[in-house]
């Protein structure tokens, strides 16, 4: 795989700087059998230092909790080494196990295999509360 360009695939693009490998890992990229490349502290005149992660296949992914980790992440679809689509991702509805419920009182601290499920309710401020009991996300 070419780093610089990429003949069909997915580019993420102005991930804050050291950022990528959390991104990695939230969108589960080590379960996918293409070529991913990883670019940290790549020079961006709009950011000083960005990240990069090139993923060598259209394939179907969410990438919804993109919006919440980083509003500012740019996504491009390039396909025959065009760039064919250039987005921002919105704030998700709702986040599932990326974020955890602090309330010691809620049902997700005893009952272990829930998931953790946070609903957006103002988009605004960026405020999430828990599915279950209604505690606010800490941001
Ligand atoms: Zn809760």
């Amino acid at each position: 795989m070419n780093i610089d360009s990429i003949k069909n695939g997915i580019v993420i693009d102005h991930i804050q700087a050291k950022k990528a490998l959390e991104i990695y890992k939230a969108l589960k990229l080590e379960e996918l059998d293409c070529s991913v490349a990883l670019i940290t502290n790549a020079k961006s005149k709009k950011m000083g230092r960005k990240d990069i992660i090139k993923i060598d296949k259209n394939i179907d992914l969410d990438l919804n909790i993109l919006g919440y980790l980083d509003p500012n992440i740019t996504i491009n679809i390039i396909k025959d080494d065009k760039r064919v689509e250039k987005y921002h991702v919105e704030l998700p509805k709702q986040i599932i196990n990326i974020i955890k419920c602090k309330n010691p009182r809620c049902i997700t601290s005893t009952e272990q295999e829930l998931s953790h499920i946070f609903i957006l309710t103002d988009k605004e401020k960026r405020k999430y509360r828990c599915k279950y009991c209604e505690s606010l996300s800490d941001e």
